[in-house]
């Protein structure tokens, strides 16, 4: 987490490198930093699940083993990894499967500065409410959002 102070800095440093004013400087910034974590969160997501135990979890190996099956002793195997919560965009859910059977089981993860999303504070509605909102990454599959899409007319 970059205090205040330090974005600050970052941004003057952008401003004094390219001549834009404060806010450009400081959108341009944000832009890059969307695009990197947003080309992170996809790797994050796009694998395919090891043929066997016996080579390294190609998710990046920020997963825990697999347990030993309850019901048929083999062992459990990463296959999926998805956001794992709608207004944490650290939280990440794991799919476990077993590989003698179909026990399958789901653990959560925080993966610390690699988000699936930006979260967004918005006043909603007449009542001023303040809620926490969670942006989805383009490309990002999430199981209870939608990802940011461009505009396009509903068909129906
Ligand atoms: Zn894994
Ligand atoms: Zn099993």
């Amino acid at each position: 987490m970059t205090t205040n102070r330090g974005r600050k800095d970052v941004i003057r440093d952008r401003m004094a490198a390219t001549g834009e004013s404060y806010n450009v400087a400081a959108r341009n910034l944000k832009a890059m930093k969307d695009m990197g974590a947003t080309r992170e969160a996809r790797l994050i997501q796009r694998w395919q699940p090891a043929e066997s135990l016996d080579v390294p979890c190609p998710c990046g190996g920020t997963c825990e083993p697999g347990e030993t099956c309850d019901h048929c002793h083999a062992r459990h195997l990463h296959v999926r990894r998805y956001p794992g919560s709608v207004t944490d965009v650290e939280i990440w859910a794991d799919r476990y499967e077993c590989t003698g059977c179909s026990s399958s089981y789901t653990l959560t993860v925080r993966l610390a500065g690699r988000p699936w999303g930006v979260a967004e504070t918005v006043v909603q509605g007449g009542s001023a409410e303040e809620v926490v909102r969670a942006r989805v990454f383009p490309g990002v599959a999430h199981p209870l959002l939608r990802p940011e899409a461009p505009e396009t007319p509903e068909e129906d």
